[in-house]
């Protein structure tokens, strides 16, 4: 069929539409990129303290010794603590900032915070906990709550240095270990050191003219004051009900807050730069009898399941069947119903790119089903691909801009012009405010020891920063040449996925793995060869180029250096451009060969 029959049976235009796209980008294209956010530190910092901390931990400087130190308490930390633990490594610390496990879980805390990743592949070690998810989609405080299962059940409380945050690592040659500096004052010493800082964790600020004036309340989602607004992470937010509120930012944050926000606030005033992508989220009880039917296993399969989907491979069985997958089981349909399923690389882009204009007109149809006002449903309809941003599942946000106390005030694309000593400008207006709350997401792209909040000083005194000066240099996305004994977990140079915890349970795994032969066989080092990393970075290099491709055509955004995919470092560039499926395969190969092949060890 060609294209102009295939456009009239699905009932849009696809050159229209492609035009459409590139406008909306353009409009928001911008000059300073990355430099548009402000630091959160100085002046700032009241933005990222803990108001979670019920009591503060007092305890002496450390300046003891452990054969692994975790950084960082997230999922990340709690897979390798987990991993390591199953492996028979015992003597291991957890160091976590927080006063609590549960990483980016416990710091968003908002109103309505959920994992719209389907709980069932997205809580870890489900099977090893024997623990049922109560939905299809979790909740932030079950999430947490899972968090600190894990922490139980693999005794990684024991040991643990919570509230402390680490402010330096230094290689000591001469003891072939690790030398942590915290804010607590401790020099702890350690063999190995696993980071898992994890990928969204430092909350950012636009840098929007007048941030420092707003006299009224204001704070970041990702430290919600509950003090101020009443009620929970369930919602009922009652201190707001004779306040006028303003949001700024429409990302996946906003959309599960905003409903609370609307029932609660005396009025609500959202401000919007893009439209975030809106579908269903068909969220549902689990069927415990289901549940418990799963053979063993199926945990694993069922992540694998998903992620062979979502990256673009076909799979007999869509075992999730949700809005992640749904773009994919659209695709392989029309391929198989035009071709039988051969298709030239060129065919399969085209085919993909209408299952992808066909996916969003459905996103936009429903905002029209759900939206009465029509010029509010037209500014909430997102023009670009699906991926190009976070794809969002939620069932009451749409709705929420049907009440009487809530605006959506649209800055085509431009951002909020200014904020003042009582509110926000835009289009020349000024909103008035009693409270602003940045639902503006978190750094992306800056340097890695910006992000993790503390320098690395590898052999010969030479910092992570230096080294990355000129883009990240892994091998295998966790090693880098000249910081022995030292493994990065996260979106480093490695098989992301959606489905983030997949990720790092697979990451886990493999340092486990590492270092459990490094102490077996009384390693004192551990390196990546200068060779075996510059084979890794140019495999990214070759293979990373296929994503540009399409980021370049996307509106700005995290994902793609705020427009500029080929001049730094986005959320999604640097990954490994073969995928997710074919990165797990990689490094299991590479621990079945067993010879430890690009590691030096001493
Ligand atoms: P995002 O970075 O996704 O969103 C930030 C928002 O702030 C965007 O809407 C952005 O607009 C807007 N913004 C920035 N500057 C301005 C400005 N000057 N004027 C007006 N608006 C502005 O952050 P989130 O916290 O929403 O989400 C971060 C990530 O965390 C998600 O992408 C997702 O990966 C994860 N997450 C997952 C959830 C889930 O599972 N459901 C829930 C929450 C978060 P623009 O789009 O134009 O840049």
């Amino acid at each position: 069929m060609s294209t102009a029959a295939t456009a009239n049976k699905l009932g849009f235009d696809p050159d229209a539409l492609r035009d459409k796209y590139r406008f909306e980008r353009d409009k928001r294209l911008r000059t300073d990129g990355n430099a548009q956010w402000v630091e959160v530190k100085g002046e700032y910092s009241h933005f990222v303290e803990d108001p979670y901390i019920e009591k503060d931990i007092e305890r002496e400087p450390l300046f003891d010794e452990v054969d692994v130190a975790i950084i960082g308490g997230g999922f990340g930390g709690l897979l390798m603590g987990a991993a390591l633990r199953k492996a028979g490594v015992d003597n291991i610390r957890l160091i976590e900032k927080g006063g609590d496990v549960g990483g980016t879980w416990y710091w968003n805390r908002y109103p309505g915070a959920a994992c719209d990743i389907e709980a069932y592949i997205y809580l870890p070690l489900l099977e090893e906990l024997d623990y049922m998810p109560a939905r299809k989609f979790a909740d932030a405080p079950e999430i947490l709550e899972h968090s600190r299962k894990l922490a139980r059940h693999f005794d990684l409380y024991d040991n643990a240095c919570l509230q402390t945050e680490v402010t330096e690592l230094r290689w000591d040659e001469d003891a072939a270990m690790w030398v942590i500096h915290t804010n607590r004052g401790d020099q702890m010493k350690a063999h190995f050191v696993a980071m898992a800082n994890g990928p969204l964790h430092r909350p950012k600020l636009p840098g929007i003219p007048g941030i420092d004036d707003f006299k009224g309340h204001t704070f970041h989602t990702s430290r919600w004051d509950y003090d101020y607004t009443g009620g929970d992470a369930h919602g009922n937010l009652t201190g707001l009900k004779d306040k006028v509120v303003g949001i700024i930012g429409t990302g996946a944050t906003a959309v599960q807050c905003v409903p609370h926000l609307g029932a609660g606030a005396k009025q609500l005033y959202v401000f919007q730069r893009t439209p975030s992508s809106v579908d269903i989220r068909n969220d549902h009880e689990t069927d415990a009898e289901w549940f418990r039917n799963l053979g063993s296993g199926w945990h694993q399969e069922r992540m694998e399941n998903f992620n062979t989907l979502v990256s673009g491979g076909f799979a007999e069985e869509d075992l999730v069947n949700d809005g992640w997958t749904e773009i994919f089981r659209n695709l392989r349909s029309m391929v198989m119903e035009d071709t039988g399923g051969e298709l030239t690389k060129e065919e399969l882009a085209r085919k993909t790119e209408l299952a992808d204009f066909m996916k969003m007109e459905q996103v936009r149809g429903r905002v029209d089903s759900v939206v009465k006002d029509p010029e509010t449903a037209e500014k909430l309809k997102p023009y670009y691909r699906q991926f190009c941003k976070r794809p969002c599942f939620h069932d009451d946000y749409l709705e929420t801009f049907n009440r009487p106390n809530v605006t959506l005030v649209d800055t085509e694309g431009k951002g909020v012009e200014r904020i003042t000593e009582k509110g926000v400008v835009v289009g020349g207006k000024e909103y008035e405010l009693d409270c602003l709350i940045f639902a503006t997401g978190f750094e992306v792209g800056t340097d890695y020891t910006r992000r993790a909040g503390y320098e690395i000083y590898g052999t010969g005194g030479q910092t992570l920063t230096a080294k990355w000066k000129d883009g990240m240099r892994t091998f295998h996305g966790i090693h880098t040449h000249g910081f022995p004994n030292c493994f990065v977990m996260g979106m480093t140079q490695t098989g992301l996925t959606a489905n983030i915890p997949h990720m790092l349970k697979e990451q886990a795994e493999h340092i486990s793995y590492i270092i459990k032969r490094g102490l077996d066989g009384n390693a004192r080092v551990i390196e990546a060869t200068k060779d075996a990393e510059d084979e890794w970075v140019g495999t990214i290099n070759s293979l990373a180029r296929l994503g540009e491709r399409f980021y370049a055509e996307c509106t700005p955004g995290y994902y793609n250096n705020e427009g500029r995919p080929g001049e730094g470092d986005g959320f999604l560039s640097g990954q490994y451009g073969a995928g997710p499926v074919e990165f797990f395969k990689v490094i299991a190969n590479w621990r079945d060969e067993g010879n430890m092949k690009g590691l030096d060890i001493s």
